[in-house]
């Protein structure tokens, strides 16, 4: 399955801040929605980094509770690795892997147009496994 069917199928729904947003809003933002990373965006949409729930904890690790009052720009990851529509997921789980991370961001054209997560592939994974053994199970009983 390529990404643009599994965006069809889960949506297109982006959470996203600019790089000004404190810290403390970030953790908000992420508990509110119950999601892992949020794409921050420029002025004009573009993707100019990412931050995940465990570059909070990390900050709050390292600096304790006064990191919730930092800009999410001071902390956020700025190499983002982001992906087309017409990677598989194959694709992804080897770029998840390789990268150690479980967001990446799928751009079309310079547009943020959709967000695949370790779960979203996970799930994907599980039915298409699930889906082979019940042919394998209709092809064994019938033959
Ligand atoms: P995660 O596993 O998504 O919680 O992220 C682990 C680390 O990788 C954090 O430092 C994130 O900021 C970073 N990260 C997450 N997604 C990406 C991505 N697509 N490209 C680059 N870095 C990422």
């Amino acid at each position: 399955m390529n990404i643009a069917s599994l965006l069809k199928a889960k949506g297109r729904a982006v959470a996203t801040a600019r790089a000004e947003a404190s810290l403390l809003e970030i953790a908000s933002q992420l508990s509110s929605k119950g999601i892992g990373a949020i794409v921050i965006v420029s002025e004009r949409d573009e993707v100019i980094g990412i931050i995940s729930e465990r570059d909070v904890v990390k900050a709050i690790g390292a600096r304790g509770v006064s990191a919730l009052s930092l800009a999410v720009g001071e902390i956020m990851t700025r190499e983002v690795i982001s992906c087309t529509e017409d990677r598989t997921i194959e694709d992804l789980m080897g770029i998840m892997t390789a990268g150690r991370f479980r967001h990446v961001p799928v751009v079309e054209g310079g547009r943020l147009v959709g967000i695949v997560s370790i779960g979203d592939v996970v799930k994907n994974h599980i039915a298409e496994v699930e889906m082979e053994v019940s042919a394998m199970k209709d092809y064994l009983s019938t033959g």
